[in-house]
């Protein structure tokens, strides 16, 4: 295939990668913009193996191994797995960048390589180490293989600014003799594979899906230097589009938290709530109701919002949840689902399960139209949410999740909070709202609850 031919199918599958991102804005039309993105990679895949001088085998045999792995994994991971899946996959990024800038460098040295080329070369191999270690912490702490709690010494801010230092000192050298001694090269990946490790260690469990968006970021930043290397413009394209989508999505999150990166990737978050409404203990008493009870209330309820969290992905409660909306709807009552942007444990990971459960789009609201009108609605029912319906982030200025929007669930005339204890969510926090007037704990696994008050609506 002739130079213009690719260029054209490169332009092609970078446009589907724009209009396929711009799809995965709305639950609605994510599924296509999924499908448009595929087929612009496929596109850009045939497009490079059709460059002439590309030799089929090795990748090939890679393509078909690599292929494999991920149809398989993407079958048998759980919802609830999900950000540990694009953890690793991230981490596969970095470490694919990392490898073709050592591949170009090993074969390039001894003919000459330009300083744009050097340049290139160090930046990719840097950014892909340290995405591929820093993803390995994450996943390992998000799977519960590495413990959740944010790793601090005294400092390391100081250690981790030494060694990034060390980092850019080696590279500094490389690339001023890039066909000099084969250890600098060694060395700089060293460092940053270190760095990689140090850097993630200080940031809880809770915050990892930042850190995972971040690396998501930093992959395609590697990925966009690693294009430079081997001047692939689809591949330049592509790595910026993730490199910027996934800064976009940290700058979200964090927003939503109502902290800043900074704050998330230094302040060890998690470490310290003891120093928070945690250390208090249970503030008074809580009122556990029952499902019939609890249907009664549902019953006579004229407006009703449903506000879904962690617990429900857990319980896998999605389906029975909808049939609950259903019922209430049938019995003449107004029914919204509020979606938290941090609920659960990755981004948009409410929104995936209640559009698999094929909730209704337009029922969903978010907190900052939820809120305002939370008085005038008569219940508030929790699935298996906590952090993010709890008060002490709005009323309690010594808790560590205080600034963070909440969704006022105690607002309402009343709260039912479906989960199995009074056990704090994934900051440890406690929580004020299980203690309130007009809270009830419906206690037991989430789908469990549901489908009991489903079957009372069906008995009655
Ligand atoms: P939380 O982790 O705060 O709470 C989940 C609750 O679900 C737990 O308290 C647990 O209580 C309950 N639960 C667990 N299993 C079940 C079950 N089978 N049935 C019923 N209840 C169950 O979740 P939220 O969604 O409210 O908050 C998300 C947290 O994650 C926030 O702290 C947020 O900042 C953090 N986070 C989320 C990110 C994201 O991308 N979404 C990113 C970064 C951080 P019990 O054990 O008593 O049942």
């Amino acid at each position: 295939m002739n130079a213009t031919a690719i260029g054209i199918l490169y332009i092609i599958s970078a446009m589907l990668f724009v209009f396929g991102i711009k799809m995965l804005g709305s639950a609605k039309t994510a599924r296509r913009g999924n499908l448009l993105s595929s087929l612009g990679m496929m596109i850009a895949i045939v497009a490079t193996l059709a460059v002439k001088g590309v030799s089929f085998q090795w990748i090939l045999i890679a393509g078909v191994v690599g292929s494999a792995v991920g149809f398989v994994a993407a079958k048998r991971v759980q919802m609830t797995e999900m950000p540990e899946l694009v953890g690793l996959l991230n981490g596969s990024g970095g470490l694919a960048s990392l490898l073709v800038a050592w591949a170009e460098y090993h074969s390039g040295r001894l003919v000459g390589l330009s300083t744009f080329t050097s340049v290139a070369i160090i930046l990719t191999a840097i950014v892909g180490a340290i995405t591929f270690t820093g993803s390995l912490v994450a996943y390992g702490k998000l799977a519960g293989k590495l413990p959740g709690k944010p790793i601090l010494y005294k400092g390391q801010q100081i250690a981790n600014g030494a060694l990034f230092l060390l980092a850019a000192l080696f590279a500094v050298l490389f690339i001023c003799k890039p066909d000099g001694i084969y250890l600098v090269f060694i060395l700089v990946v060293l460092v940053a594979l270190v760095l990689g490790v140090l850097s993630t260690i200080p940031v809880g469990g809770a915050d990892m899906p930042v850190v995972i968006c971040l690396l998501n970021s930093y992959s395609g930043i590697a990925a966009c230097f690693a294009g430079f290397i081997i001047n692939n413009n689809v591949l330049i394209v592509s790595g910026s589009l993730v490199g910027a989508s996934g800064l976009i999505l940290t700058q979200i999150m964090c927003k939503a938290m109502n902290r800043s990166l900074a704050n998330v990737l230094f302040s060890g978050f998690g470490a310290v709530t003891e120093s928070g409404a945690a250390a208090d203990g249970p503030q008074g008493e809580a009122k556990p109701v029952s499902s019939s009870d609890a249907y009664h209330i549902l019953e006579a309820a004229s407006s009703v919002v449903f506000v879904p969290g962690y617990g429900m992905a857990v319980a896998q409660a999605q389906h029975a949840v909808r049939e609950l909306g259903e019922m209430l709807e049938a019995n003449g009552t107004e029914v919204t689902y509020c979606i938290h942007p941090v609920a659960g444990r990755m981004p948009g990971h409410m929104n995936v399960l209640l559009a698999e459960a094929n909730v209704p789009y337009e029922q969903l609201v978010e907190p900052q139209d939820s809120n305002p009108a939370m008085g005038m609605t008569d219940v508030a029912i929790v699935i298996g949410a906590n952090d993010v319906v709890n008060p002490a982030a709005r009323d309690d200025e010594s808790s560590p999740l205080y600034g963070m929007p909440i969704i006022e669930v105690d607002q309402a005339r009343t709260c039912i909070v479906l989960k199995r204890s009074l056990k704090p969510g994934f900051a440890g926090v406690e929580n004020p709202l299980f203690f309130k007037e007009n809270t009830r704990m419906l206690f037991g696994d989430a789908k469990a609850t549901v489908s009991d008050l489903v079957s009372e609506f069906k008995d009655s």
